[in-house]
C-alpha cells in the first residue's frame, strides 16, 4: 500500500503510479532507481500535487515539478508497469 501525493488516500499500488528523480526530472517508472513519490491516476490527484509542490517536495528538490500535461500522460499508460518506458520524451 502507498499513499498518493495528491489526495494522500492509501491504495494499493496498482492503482498508483510511481514518480521518481531522474536528470533532474520527475519521471513515471516503478523500478526507477531512489526515491519515489506514488499518485493516483487520477487528475485532481495530479493537479492538487502539482498545486501544493508535493511531487518535487517527495523526491527532496531532486527533480522539478512535472507538467500536468505529463502526469495525465503517464496516467493513461495503465499498462507501462514496469521500467520499459519512463521517461518520456516529449
Ligand atoms: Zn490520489
Amino acid at each position: 500500500m502507498r499513499k498518493c501525493v495528491g489526495c494522500r488516500k492509501v491504495r494499493p499500488q496498482p492503482e498508483l503510479m510511481r514518480l521518481a528523480a531522474e536528470g533532474g526530472k520527475a519521471v513515471q517508472g516503478r523500478s526507477k532507481p531512489g526515491r519515489g513519490c506514488w499518485l493516483c491516476r487520477d487528475e485532481r490527484c495530479a493537479r492538487e500535487a502539482l498545486k501544493r509542490g508535493e511531487i518535487s517536495r517527495a523526491l527532496r528538490g531532486k527533480a522539478e515539478q512535472p507538467a500536468l500535461a505529463s502526469l495525465l500522460e503517464w496516467m493513461a499508460l495503465r499498462s507501462l508497469d514496469g521500467d520499459g518506458g519512463g521517461g518520456l520524451k516529449s
